[in-house]
């Protein structure tokens, strides 16, 4: 690796404005997984990163953000103009969260059987909704905030976090010179679930370029029908404008069943209460784990298990 492109890229200005709470994303902690590797050669370590830190509980912070400055830096949200996306809870709450202090009236169209934890956040937050026929899932969701913007294009701005180029630049500027900071670039594999994909694609862009030799593992449901919330199953969903398939070295299926077992081990075991797409995505770093004889594993954790608090997921009778 070059020596000089790590120390540029560790100093790459992290761009989003000086607002109050918009200052407290990112920066999340990088936790060591102790119990769960128990077992693994010692020179493996793995790593998660606990995005449910940033304001808004979620990953998701980091890409509204980067939506939200775009658009209010171009202009695009003047004289009251409606801040309109899909979401199946995560993207709305971080839009809804970072657009309060603004003024910014945020319009989510969202399935109507997203949880109750969530619509109750989004409203609590002050965000418009627009419920979904829950049968279509994110996908009618997202046809329905297409086809409001389409018959009211003055009223709203259509953000679309599928197609939207500052989801994965996002993480490009923020996520990536994080890890590669907070494991002194010693960072050797990177993995991360995929929904919009956004996370993955700016994550892993960003640390291939300065570490060329970094694997860069996807995770994915198994199939079309699945409880992994915040994960698609891309060979059966309209892929996101975003992805680009060459850029995974590998996608590693998990299944629900893995997922809600690694959530409750998690808990019991590590002392992290996280959601089930996190849980996944340690599913896939622990199947990684066991297949490598040295290495630096850094897995996205992408919120925390209080949205799921509805699901009978975890036996505490
Ligand atoms: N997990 C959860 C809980 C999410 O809400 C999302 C976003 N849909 C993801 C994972 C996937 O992140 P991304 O959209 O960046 O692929």
């Amino acid at each position: 690796m070059d020596k000089s492109i790590l120390e540029e890229k560790l100093t790459l200005p992290i761009s989003f404005p000086d607002q109050d709470l918009w200052s407290t994303i990112g920066n999340t902690p990088l936790i060591r997984l102790q119990r769960l590797t128990d077992g693994f050669a010692e020179s493996v370590e793995i790593y998660g990163k606990a995005e449910w830190f940033n304001p808004g509980s979620s990953v998701k912070d980091r890409p509204a953000a980067a939506i939200l400055s775009k658009a209010l830096s171009n202009g695009l949200l003047k004289e009251d103009r409606v801040f309109l996306d899909s979401s199946s809870g995560n993207m709305g709450i971080a839009y809804a969260t970072l657009g309060a202090p603004l003024g910014i009236r945020v319009h989510i169209a969202i399935p109507s059987n997203a949880g109750p934890e969530r619509l109750t956040i989004l409203r609590a937050l002050g965000a418009e909704l627009t419920l979904t026929d829950p049968l279509e899932g994110s996908e009618g969701a997202r046809v329905v905030a297409a086809e409001m913007a389409a018959e009211n294009p003055s009223l709203y701005y259509y953000a679309n976090q599928y197609s939207n180029p500052a989801n994965w630049q996002a993480h490009y500027t923020t996520t990536g010179p994080e890890i590669l900071s907070q494991t002194n670039g010693r960072v050797t594999h990177f993995v991360a679930g995929l929904g919009t994909t956004g996370t993955l694609m700016g994550t892993g862009r960003y640390l291939r370029e300065v570490l060329p030799d970094i694997r860069l593992v996807a995770v994915q449901p198994d199939g079309p029908i699945h409880g992994l919330e915040g994960l698609k199953h891309l060979p059966t969903s309209n892929v996101p404008e975003i992805y680009e398939p060459t850029l995974p070295d590998e996608t590693i299926p998990v299944t629900t069943e893995q997922a809600y077992e690694m959530v409750r081990r998690l808990g019991k075991e590590e002392g992290l209460f996280v959601g089930i797409s996190a849980a996944a995505a340690v599913v896939a770093a622990l199947n990684l784990a066991k297949r490598i004889e040295e290495g630096v594993i850094v897995v996205i954790l992408p919120d925390s298990g209080m949205k799921y608090l509805h699901q009978p997921i975890w036996d505490v009778k």
